[in-house]
């Protein structure tokens, strides 16, 4: 028999409604299925939820449990503190040994340095910070004349102050060291001419 097209789309069947129970009721049981596994999936999100919610609270609790530890130990114990009450101890502040305030030069009591003129820390200085000029004593002996260093310059690297053979030059304990006129950051660190 010959099908019409208004016998594939009856007009009457696509009046029906689309989930009636008879067509559909294994799909329902596999719906049903999947609110189940919903529902666990939210149940466990909570419990993870909950679990790192407690987890942070002891990490935090441990946090402020060690913090205060610190303070009440220096708290009955004063003269263990290290902090400097600066700037109102500006005049007694002495810095740490390794502390690196800029390139200076040892001077004995007299005034005398140790330094040669020989140069090695000017080459040894990566950006030419340091500049080496020497001159000629009484005796027509080379000697330093001018040791000129621009601080300006300087990265602290040391490498200058480890280069010397003689122990000439060491790092300063100075600080508050800026200045508006960068003319000012340049020094001559050698007191007078010549060495001891
Ligand atoms: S500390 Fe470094 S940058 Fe500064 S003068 Fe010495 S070698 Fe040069
Ligand atoms: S400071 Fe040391 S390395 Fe530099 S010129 Fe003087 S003696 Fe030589």
């Amino acid at each position: 028999m010959i099908q019409t097209r208004q016998d594939e789309h009856n007009p009457a069947e696509l009046d029906k409604p689309p989930y009636s129970s008879k067509s559909y009721s294994g799909d329902s049981r596999h719906l049903r299925l999947g609110a189940d596994d919903s529902d666990r999936g939210a149940k466990n999100s909570v419990i993870y939820s909950c679990g790192r919610y407690l987890q942070k609270v002891a990490t935090g609790l441990n946090s402020l449990f060690s913090g205060m530890g610190v303070t009440i130990r220096y708290f009955v114990n004063p003269g263990r503190i290290i902090t400097q009450q600066y700037p109102e101890n500006r005049e007694s502040l002495r810095m740490m040994e390794r502390f690196r305030g800029h390139v200076v030069m040892i001077h004995d009591e007299n005034d005398h340095h140790r330094c040669t003129g020989c140069g090695i820390c000017e080459k040894a200085c990566p950006n030419g910070t340091i500049s080496v000029l020497t001159t000629k004593d009484r005796a027509g002996r080379k000697v330093l004349g001018r040791y000129i260093y621009r601080f300006s310059q300087c990265t602290l690297c040391n490498l200058c102050i480890e280069s010397c053979p003689f122990g000439a030059i060491t790092m300063g304990r100075d600080f508050e060291l800026a200045v508006y006129d960068r003319q000012l950051l340049t020094f001559i660190l050698n007191k007078t001419q010549g060495g001891i």
